[in-house]
């Protein structure tokens, strides 16, 4: 626990290091509106989700607080940061409101959204035809893929030789799933959180992780004795997660992610918490909520 906690702070020291040297070390606290300060709150009919939303002047985002980069709670600051969180801002400014971010873990989010925990989730939550029947998704807003995670010196070359070994991922996850499809064989331990799992194989407690690509990737960044093994196994579109039923809701959400992904808010999102740390270049998803339910 503590080792993982004096890495988070070296990442978090690295990542500031490196905004400070870019020039924007000051502005680090208003970069999650920088690029949303075109956006007005709007005004919403009464009885609509946005309105009350605005009469409490607070909407509860779900996010993760572990998972560097799209939702990680600072030790140092308090505070919650990441491309989910920056997302999640941009959606409270399009309501005039403050955004309250609390932690969702993956077995958890759909629950929040149903009993009223969360006013919506931002948790690095693909879109599914079976998390659809439960709940409604905005467009996607990220697309990961699925990976393997290893310690460097490990023989395992990809998800063929998983048979056998012990593989972490998150309960509630889409790699439940995946796992018990293409490594059948392999012993899984599903955990609450994806920092368990770097515990888990920081010790020698399981021999891989397999989840998204940019979670793995922050584990890497944290501790560099990790590697990426193996080709994609699956293609996995984020959406805001909202409760079931909600149209008008819905829309709001959809179009306030249609415009983050055109007006330069996703790039500055994307070159803050991804692109810096793997210097690839990547442009907002295209592909449409139809097309993300389809794939999964
Ligand atoms: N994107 C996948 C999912 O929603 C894995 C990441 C996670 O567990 O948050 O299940």
């Amino acid at each position: 626990m503590q080792t993982t906690r004096w890495r988070w702070l070296a990442v978090l020291a690295l990542a500031l290091g490196m905004l400070v040297a870019a020039g924007c070390g000051d502005d680090d606290e208003q970069a999650g509106s920088a690029a949303t300060a075109t956006t007005e709150a709007r005004t919403f009919a009464a009885g609509t989700t946005m309105a009350k939303l605005q009469d409490e002047g607070e909407i509860t985002i779900g996010v993760k607080f572990d998972v560097p980069p799209f939702g990680f709670k600072n030790p140092q600051s308090g505070e919650v940061e990441g491309f989910d969180v920056d997302l999640g801002k941009r959606i409270a400014d399009a309501l005039g409101v403050k955004p309250k971010f609390i932690e969702a873990v993956s077995d958890n989010r759909i629950p929040f959204l149903k009993d009223g925990t969360a006013d919506l989730i931002l948790s690095t939550m693909t879109i599914t035809s079976e998390r659809d029947k439960e709940i409604d998704f905005s467009e996607p807003y990220f697309v990961a893929r699925g990976r393997v995670l290893v310690k460097d010196d490990s023989k395992i070359a990809g998800v063929d030789d998983l048979a056998g070994k012990k593989v972490c991922t998150a309960l509630g996850s889409t790699y439940e799933e995946t796992l018990k499809k293409q490594a059948p064989k392999a012993e899984l331990r599903l955990v609450d959180s994806y920092s368990e799992c770097l515990e888990l194989i920081q010790n020698g407690a399981v021999d891989a992780i397999s989840t998204d690509d940019v979670i793995l990737t922050g584990m890497i960044i944290q501790d560099d004795s990790l590697k990426l093994v193996g080709e994609p196994l699956t293609t996995e579109p984020y959406g805001a997660g909202i409760k079931e039923g909600n149209d008008e809701f819905q829309t709001f959400v959809t179009d306030v992610v249609s415009e983050w992904k055109q007006d330069g808010g996703w790039e500055a999102a994307y070159q803050k918490w991804i692109g810096q740390f793997t210097d690839e270049e990547q442009d907002p998803p295209t592909m449409t909520l139809a097309e993300a339910l389809k794939l999964n």
